[in-house]
């Protein structure tokens, strides 16, 4: 990890009001499996009362995928459907992301699934920045533990949370970032795609920037 990256990790955890820090499992000993690691992380943080939206937790909604993906896909925070069983993007705005993955030749085996906030917040409701930076460190985690080679972040909540701004998510989209030293590219959630589908063509061009630094990783 880069000082630059460093130094924005560690400013996110103090303002989520760590003051300690565990170092991970060192994932490259061969006594760790990443999968089983992400298993008994999801299963310890099952119960996690960090922050307000454990009232509203039916069930977990930690993440999934290939544990070694290249490419880690970051929304914002589970939904109804997630809530109820326990998976990330499930429903339509899942059916609208798988074919936004088909489209640049990405299946969801490929890549591994995200969210900021792990529970969901009631009516569907923006995480506030208390809850975000509570829950940060379990992504923080994930990111360490997969160690993907390119971010793909879906939504304002999840641009401006992870690249520590207010500007909007088109600036996001616009201006190339990274985050813990990760080149990360910033585009529609598709649960906005589905509810303004004028947002369709713009993203389609995000996912085609996305796409080329993904291919590209295979001549690297
Ligand atoms: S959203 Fe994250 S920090 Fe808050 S209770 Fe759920 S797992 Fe814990």
């Amino acid at each position: 990890m880069s000082r630059r990256a460093l130094i924005q990790y560690l400013e996110l955890l103090k303002q989520s009001g760590i003051r300690h820090i565990y170092q991970v499992p060192d994932t490259n000993s061969e006594q760790q499996d990443p999968r089983q690691l992400l298993q008994s992380l999801s299963t310890k943080y099952a119960d996690c009362n960090k922050c307000p939206l454990a009232a509203g937790r039916i069930n977990l909604v930690y993440g999934e995928g290939n544990p070694f993906a290249r490419a880690m896909l970051i929304g914002e925070a589970p939904g109804e459907k997630e809530n109820l069983s326990g998976r990330p993007f499930v429903g339509a705005a899942g059916q609208l992301l798988d074919k936004m993955l088909a489209a640049i030749n990405l299946r969801r085996e490929d890549v591994y699934i995200a969210n900021i906030v792990k529970c969901r917040p009631e009516g569907n409701r923006n995480p506030s920045q208390e809850e975000r930076l509570a829950c940060l460190p379990y992504l923080v985690e994930q990111i360490r533990i997969i160690r993907p080679r390119l971010l793909l972040v879906m939504g304002l909540v999840a641009a401006q949370t992870l690249f520590g701004n207010n500007e909007t998510l088109a600036w996001n989209r616009s201006h190339r970032s990274e985050f813990m030293g990760i080149p990360a590219w910033s585009t529609y959630h598709p649960a906005a795609l589905l509810r303004n589908p004028h947002w369709k063509r713009p993203a389609w061009e995000d996912l085609q920037d996305f796409q080329k630094a993904y291919e590209s990783l295979n001549d690297a």
